[in-house]
């Protein structure tokens, strides 16, 4: 594995990085390709330690679509995240691992992943990119206080001070805190007046109120139609794999919809291939004329219903599994049409940051400049990745906006004419 260098802490940077997960690294490689002196702090003992965890440990690193099909996937924060995507893509990427020796695959719903299927090859091919260039990371060495200092900027940590003409927050956000990421950017980008939007889990299960499903957990259904309304509105409404789990929902789908789950909304789910209730119904009508003297649980069945999910359906709706099709009667059928289509669910709230995969909210991007990153309020200041208010699907996308983004400021950071020292 490559080895970070230790650093002369007396000599100035051109730039310090807080925090060396993939934005902070991406971008410590892209000032330090520029020709400028970079040190990167890091609280861990090891650079890279979430990156161990995604992907469910195979690492998905980003998505194979067209580029112009990702900022979509980016929420309101479509517009913002375009420029640095464009700058530096999926492609690039790719690019970058394979350059290092690491092919990658792409599956057929498009997700990227090392062709190893280990994280720990894209670490690194990462750090072997880093030993290549003048860049230094100090590990177990977290920033404790940022502050403006000649011109430039002063981070102390527990061993001294780090001086640089340009600093970037990379710290992350709050989810799982214990790969290292705690906040602590929020604070350092309040010091110089950045605005913070409410941070909360995205990517994150659903925990269901009076949930009545626990039985069927580790259910997934492949493509469910997923609908969140809030009162009588529609919040939003989306396709994917749904998961049952002990306490509620889970899967691309649900994780994908989360960001905009709040308590007490309402989610629909519908575990049929069938665009209407009415298609349903008419699939239901079609199996009770057609094999009248089957189940009404193997009519279920026979629409890809998982078993143990038909049979907790039917037994909540007070129909017995082993009633045949052609006894069902018309009401029955209603009600069976309606709960594939339109299982309701209310939402009692999102697993903690303990579970979110990421998260949402964090510093506004009203006041970062999206082809830089860098600080409308305070030249010099960027901030990258996860720290900024901008959350992806699942699919690779926030790995690669923690990419581009950090390439975007170490792009600028090399290019600029701040002075080296502060
Ligand atoms: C379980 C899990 C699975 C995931 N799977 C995927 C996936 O498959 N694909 C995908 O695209 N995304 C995935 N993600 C999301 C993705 O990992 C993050 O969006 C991404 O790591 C964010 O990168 P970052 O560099 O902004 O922040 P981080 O990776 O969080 O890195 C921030 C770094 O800053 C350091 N730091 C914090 N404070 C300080 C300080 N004061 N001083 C010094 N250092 C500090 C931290 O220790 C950390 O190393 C997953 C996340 C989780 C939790």
């Amino acid at each position: 594995m490559a080895r970070a260098r230790i650093a002369d802490r007396a000599v100035p940077a051109g730039a310090v990085i807080v925090g060396a997960g993939p934005a902070g690294l991406c971008c410590a490689m892209h000032a330090a390709a520029g020709g400028r002196s970079v040190v990167v702090l890091e609280k861990n003992r090891a650079p890279l330690v979430k990156l161990a965890l995604t992907g469910a440990g195979r690492c998905n690193i980003t998505h194979a679509g067209p580029i112009d099909e990702f900022p979509p996937r980016y929420g309101c924060r479509a517009r913002f995240v375009r420029p640095a995507l464009f700058d530096f893509t999926n492609g690039d990427l790719v690019r970058l691992l394979a350059r290092r020796g690491l092919g990658t695959v792409c599956e057929e719903d498009g997700r990227v992943f090392p062709a190893t299927h280990d994280p720990a090859d894209v670490h690194e091919a990462l750090l072997a990119e880093c030993a290549a260039l003048p860049l230094e990371i100090r590990c177990a060495e977290p920033a404790l206080r940022i502050s403006a200092e000649n011109g430039g900027f002063e981070v102390r940590t527990r061993r001294g001070k780090c001086r640089a003409g340009s600093l970037v927050i990379a710290t992350g956000g709050l989810s799982y805190p214990r790969t290292g990421s705690t906040g602590d950017g929020y604070a350092f980008a309040r010091t110089f007046g950045h605005a913070i939007v409410e941070t909360g889990p995205a990517l994150a299960p659903v925990i269901v109120r009076e949930y009545r499903f626990a039985g069927c957990a580790g259910i997934s259904i492949e493509d469910a139609r997923i609908v969140v309304r809030r009162g009588s509105k529609q919040v939003r409404r989306s396709r994917g794999d749904l998961l049952f789990t002990h306490r509620g929902l889970s899967g691309p789908g649900m994780l994908d919809l989360s960001r905009d789950v709040r308590a007490g909304d309402t989610i629909a789910v519908s575990i049929v291939p069938f665009e209407t209730e009415k298609e349903c119904r008419g699939a239901l009508d079609g199996d009770a004329r057609a094999h009248g003297r089957r189940s009404i649980g193997q009519c279920l069945a026979s629409l890809g219903v998982p078993a143990r999910l038909a049979a907790r359906i039917l037994e909540l709706a007070g129909i017995d599994p082993a009633l045949k099709t052609s006894q069902t009667g018309k009401a029955r059928r209603d009600l069976i049409a309606s709960r594939l289509t339109r299982l309701e669910f209310t939402a009692a709230r999102l697993g903690g940051f303990g579970e979110a995969m990421v998260t949402r909210g964090g510093v506004s991007t009203g006041e970062i400049d999206p082809r830089t990153m860098e600080s409308r309020l305070a030249p010099g200041l960027y901030v990258v990745g996860e720290t900024l208010d901008v959350d992806g699907d699942t699919g690779g996308y926030n790995l690669q906006w923690a990419f581009s983004s950090g390439a975007a400021a170490g792009r600028a950071i090399a290019r600029s004419s701040r002075p080296v020292t502060a």
